[in-house]
């Protein structure tokens, strides 16, 4: 098969376009054409070798896709040849305390999709059966790859911790980030008023677009002071962030009493100075969130296959290409999804 292969970690160049061998599935497992994979920040990471997640060569990276099922390893019940389906970055184990109290995004013992196992960046991927997520009729594998992570992690982050509701105020920062324009569609779609923030004017007029009702370039502007004037003083109820230093800081003078505020990244800043009194003055939570649950997959998957979410596609390239696509997502140059079609 064609994949994008990786022998030794370094920069871009790293990534080089071969012939492998195609795997075969072992117990338990399916074999995916990928239709589409979705290029993100953790490939960068993971190819560089800074990314935590120990690493044999070679690699095929790529965290995210969706494809059609070719083949099946002995004991898979859930699934069949020709099957449509999402391949979840996260392969729960199913038996830990965390998979069997419902929050499989939080297993103790699972494996990572183009991290501990080859990726979707090649024509076929060798997948676990808990990493397949149905598609529903109707939803192309371009969009089920660009939706995966982006609407999976935001959803979490704003409908299971942030609870949100009609009427609220959501702060969503990184407005032109994959998470950033799900999680503008997902608070619009619950009734809630968005304020967008992100370091460019040309990001943000996309996040109107996309439904934001107010949008504020923190490169330009005090975010908290911008947040306060927008809301009467009151401040965001939910704030969806990933961008981490001064504008997590800032995040947080911005925040409402009683407010939360879900982080998911931190690229410009992982280490800030906290003011605690804030936290208990206001009454603050201060929510980490990783990933989303295979349910939420599912849901996710069927809204955007009846329209009501959609994700923003910036461009679709094909794998030969696989450079230049990281080039853009490395630069952050770009607005929305960068898929990679094999
Ligand atoms: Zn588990």
């Amino acid at each position: 098969m064609k994949a994008a292969v990786i022998r030794e970690c370094g920069g871009i160049d790293k990534l080089v376009v071969e012939d492998i061998e195609t795997p075969k599935p072992e117990p338990g497992e399916a074999l995916v054409r990928i239709g589409a994979a979705g290029v993100n920040h953790l490939d960068h990471d993971i190819r560089e070798g800074i990314s935590g997640f120990p690493l044999a060569m070679p690699h095929v990276p790529g965290i995210e896709g969706a494809g059609e099922i070719v083949e099946l390893g002995e004991g898979v019940n859930a699934a069949k040849v020709g099957d449509r389906v999402g391949v979840a970055l996260l392969a729960p184990c199913g038996q830990c305390t965390m998979c069997r109290g419902g929050q499989d995004n939080l297993c103790f013992n699972g494996n990572f999709l183009g991290a501990t196992m080859w990726g979707t960046y090649a024509e076929y991927v060798c997948c676990k059966e808990s990493q397949l997520v149905p598609l529903p009729d109707g939803l192309s594998f371009e969009k089920a790859a660009a939706s995966h992570l982006c609407f999976g992690t935001a959803w979490h982050m704003t409908v299971h911790y942030g609870d949100v509701k009609a009427g609220q105020t959501v702060l969503v920062n990184a407005a032109g980030s994959g998470v950033g324009t799900s999680a503008i569609q997902i608070a619009k779609l619950h009734g809630a008023r968005v304020i967008a923030s992100a370091g460019s004017d040309e990001k943000l007029e996309k996040a109107k677009a996309l439904g934001a009702d107010v949008v504020i370039n923190y490169t330009k502007d005090n975010l908290a002071e911008a947040v306060m004037e927008a809301t009467d003083g009151l401040g965001a109820e939910i704030i969806i962030e990933s961008v981490g230093g001064d504008v997590l800081v800032k995040s947080i003078e911005a925040a409402a009493k009683g407010g939360i505020l879900v982080t998911c990244g931190a690229h410009a800043g992982e280490q800030i100075e906290l003011d605690v009194i804030q936290l208990f003055r206001k009454n603050l939570r201060f929510q980490g969130s990783v990933l989303s649950t295979r349910l939420e997959m599912e849901r996710v998957f069927q809204l955007v296959a009846e329209g009501k979410l959609d994700p923003t596609i910036h461009a679709a390239m094909p794998l030969d290409d696989v450079q230049a696509a990281a080039a853009l997502t490395r630069d952050r140059n770009f607005f929305g999804k960068m898929l990679l079609i094999p």
